[in-house]
This record gives C-alpha cells, structure tokens and sequence, in this order.
C-alpha cells in the first residue's frame, strides 16, 4: 500500500467483556479510517494465556459486529499480514527478540524481583528516580556466565537511548520525556514469553499502522516504544515511528476513571438494555469529540464525514448515562414505523417478554407501536409500554394503584363504566372513549386528567403509559370493561 495511507489497528484484548472506552477507541480508530478511505486492522492482542480466553475473543468479535465496525484486516477476513491473533505471531517476536539482542539493542538481565525491589527502595530513599537502573547492561561474558551457572533466569531488556525523547502527540501536542524517568524494560518473560512492550510495536511495524489512537493510560508506555520503533528501523523491520494521539480518559461517578469493574462500563449492559448500535456509538463520539456545538445527534456516516483526530480534546470526557439516554432516545425516534417495530421484536418474545408466548399479538402490538416509537428510551422499555395488551391482567403496581385510587375513585369508576358499556362495538373509538370518559368526570366535577387517572390504572395497572383513549381502543370493548370490573371489585373489597 502506498506511504500516504492511513492505516489504524484496534487491538483489545481478550480479558472479559468488552467497556464502553474500549468501543469508544475502536469507534475512533475506525471513523478516522474511513474518513481518510484508509485501513482498519482488527488485530486481537491474546499472548496472555492467563489471562485471555477464547470466549471473550468471541464476545469481541460479536460487539464488533454488532456496533456495524467492517475490518479490513483482521480475524475472519484475514489479510496480507495474517494471522491476526498474536497467539498465532509468537515465533515472529522469538525471532525479532534474538534480533534485538544480537545488535546489542536489548540485553539478558539476570537481576531477580527481590534485588530489584531492594535497589528500587534504596534510590527511593536517596530521592534518585527509581526505575531500572542498568545494573546488567554491559555484563562481560563472564559475568552473565557466573549467574547461568548460579541457574538464574535472564529477561530481555530493551535498552534505552540515554537522551530525551520528543514526539508530537496528536491530540495532547508536544511532549518530551526524560531518559531517567523512561528507563531500560523488559520485553521478555524469563519463561521466554514476549511482552506487551513487544509484541504490539512489532506488530504495528510488521502491519504497517501510520496511526496509533488509543487510550491515555497508554502513554507511559508510548516513549518507549517510539525508542524501540527506531531499533526496528535500523534493523529493516519497521518503515517508520508511526504517529500517536492519546484519547482523553473517560470519567465515571465521583469524577473517577470509569473501570472496567463499573457496572456502566460494560458494553453487554447497553445491548440488553437495547440502545441502537447508533445512538451508543453516536453517544460514544462524544466523550472527546464533538461534531458541532450546536448538534449532539448524528449518524455515524456524518461522523465519519467529519472527523478529525487533530479535534479530539484532551481533557477527561464524563460519561453521562442520562445523556446517553436521551441521545439514544433521539435515534429511536429516527426509525421508521417497520424498523422500529422490527427492533422490538426480540423484547416481545421469551424470555424478555412477561407474557405467555401464545398471548402475544401482532396485529395489537402493530397498532400501538409508532405510539410507543415515541416514548421509550431504549428498546427494553417496549414491554413495559405494551405489556397491557398481553398480559391476562394488568401488572399489579400498588404504589401506582395508590397514586390513582382517591376517594371518589370508585364513584367514577363505576359513571365511567357506564358511559363506555353504552358505546356500541362498532363505536369503540378512541375519540368516543374520550368523550365517555370525558362526560363521566364532568358527572363528578374532575377534568379529564384527573378523570382518566383512575381509569389507565384499572385498565393497564400503571399510571403512566401510551396515550389512554388509543390503548384502550386496541384493547377492545370487553377487556377494558372487564378490567374496570375487576377495580371496582377490588376497590369495594
Ligand atoms: N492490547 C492493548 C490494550 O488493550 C492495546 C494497547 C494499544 O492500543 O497499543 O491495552
Ligand atoms: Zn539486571
């Protein structure tokens, strides 16, 4: 591919499920792709047998497919720099480790944890920096031969260059760091395990990213990997230092670094909850991006049009749940009727719904839908708006029925029936319902909202809900008539 490309990788991996920062980095990375007609390279970072697992590689791959991301390299579609899964490239960072040793740009350490943290206490103490301090570096032969003999293990280190390194983060602008805070790192397990701290900048370099966008907490780690991407270079392995642009930290309640632990970070919960792909990753978006100051609902394909990384801010994005919500809420009302009722569908049969599988009816739920289009949050919400419709009986909220049922209520009621029993089948309307219900509350001095309270809370069981006069119209004659039977009988007893 041509040296102007852009070409980005996501690379989570494989621990757990996935959180709602990790989609907002993928979400970047891929509008930034497609913004600049580049690649995006799915790339699964799985050498941590410990802790990786082969069910939430699974679980990536779905959320992927789910949030709509296309990868043009990557698990499943494969690519010129296959295979994608690290697990599968561990011969390659043997090799390049070895590399790396020979030229002298990485060393055998035999230094043991407990020697380390020995020194790393001692220059705490001095008020030195405390960060390796080259005790193995220039070992003569002799030396690392005495501790093989003593049957010490050896890491690999990497080894640092000895002067500041300054690179110009997208996002955050210049920075430098000094070479005692950036210190000499392990890139090689003593059981002969290669790091993190390898395996992702070879794999850039071998995958030829130009871009890394990724979280903050990253950045510690970004000088020395720029040091290490110079060693590739002079070994002919890397082209080039790609470019990095941090994205801010993403904060949760308290003003704390939103966990992975936070019960609003995983992902699964927005699925379930039933938030469109659209209006998560358009919420998403926002935590450190903004399309304009004025619009806050978009299409991911007017994102893509407009993003910019050089736009991301870097201060720390609050996520805010009812913010999301109400985002969510918008790309709902965005549906046409067929979509929305389409999206409905799995939250009407089991084992969402509360009803009984055969009690569920279509042509019911068909009619009051564009009603409820405009009035649920997030797709789970459906069931409580239609749920009337199929139940035997209505829910059993005493706190609504407690709400609604004044004194009085029974003396309504009871007018109410009336006027609705004297409304032929064929006149069951939701304009003559009204002008029932309307009549028998002037009967008793309350306006219609006062009027229908009452009535909605017999009929549905709750005091908010879907328009009245509609519900009841779809309902039918004898349900409804039934139901406020069975009120007056409960409210007699
Ligand atoms: N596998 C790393 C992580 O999930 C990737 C970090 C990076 O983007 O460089 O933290
Ligand atoms: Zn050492």
């Amino acid at each position: 591919m041509a040296n102007g490309t852009v070409r980005v990788r996501f690379c989570p991996s494989p621990t757990g499920n996935p959180h709602v920062g990790l989609v907002r980095t993928a979400l970047f990375n891929w509008a930034y792709a497609r913004h600049h007609g580049g690649a995006f390279v799915f790339r699964i970072e799985d050498t941590d047998a410990a802790r990786d697992s082969e069910e939430s590689y699974e679980q990536l791959l779905d959320a992927m497919r789910w949030l709509g991301f296309d990868w043009d390299e990557g698990p499943e579609t494969g690519g010129p720099h296959a295979p994608y899964r690290q697990s599968q490239r561990m011969d390659r960072y043997r090799e390049v480790a070895e590399r790396l040793l020979e030229a002298g740009r990485a060393y055998r350490c035999y230094c043991t944890t407990e020697e380390l943290d020995a020194r790393r206490e001692a220059a705490r103490a001095a008020g030195r920096p405390s960060g390796y301090d080259g005790h193995c570096r220039s070992l003569t032969p002799e030396q690392a031969a005495a501790y093989e003999a003593e049957g010490r293990t050896p890491i690999v280190r990497f080894r640092m260059p000895d002067e500041t390194i300054t690179f110009t983060d997208l996002v955050r602008g210049e920075l430098s760091f000094a070479p005692e805070h950036v210190t000499d790192y392990g890139i090689v397990r003593a059981n002969g395990a290669p790091l993190y701290t390898l395996v992702n900048p070879v794999d850039d370099a071998e995958m030829r990213i130009t871009h890394v966008l990724r979280g903050e907490d990253l950045l510690s780690s970004t000088p020395r990997q720029i040091a290490l991407y110079q060693a590739l270079i002079d070994l002919g392995i890397a082209e080039r230092v790609p470019e990095f642009g941090h994205l801010p930290y993403v904060m949760g309640e308290g003003n704390k670094k939103l966990s992975k632990r936070d019960p609003q970070s995983s992902l699964n919960l927005y699925r379930e909850r039933g938030f469109l792909p659209a209006g998560l990753l358009n919420y998403l978006s926002l935590l450190g991006w903004s399309l304009s100051a004025d619009r806050d609902v978009f299409s991911m394909d007017e994102m893509v049009a407009a993003f910019d990384i050089a736009d991301v801010n870097a201060n720390p994005a609050r996520f805010d749940l009812k913010k999301a919500e109400a985002i969510n809420a918008d790309h709902i009302r965005l549906l046409d009727e067929k979509t929305f009722a389409g999206l409905c569908e799995p939250w009407l049969r089991a084992p969402h719904a509360p009803w009984a599988p055969e009690d569920f009816d279509q042509a019911a739920f068909d009619a009051v839908a564009p009603l409820a289009q405009t009035r649920v949050t997030v797709l789970s919400d459906i069931t409580r708006n239609v749920d009337f419709l199929f139940l035997t009986e209505p829910v059993r909220d005493d706190a609504s029925w407690a709400k609604a049922m004044k004194e009085g209520s029974d003396a309504l009621l009871r007018t109410a029936r009336e006027r609705l029993a004297a409304l032929e089948p064929a006149a069951w309307h939701a304009e003559a319902l009204k002008g029932a219900v309307v009549a028998a509350g002037e009967e008793h001095g309350l306006k219609l909202g006062k009027a229908q309270a009452p009535v909605r809370v017999a009929v549905t069981g709750r005091t908010v809900g879907l328009p009245l006069f509609e519900s009841l119209e779809v309902l039918g004659r004898e349900r409804t008539l039934a139901r406020v039977d069975a009120a007056l009988a409960r409210l007699a007893a």
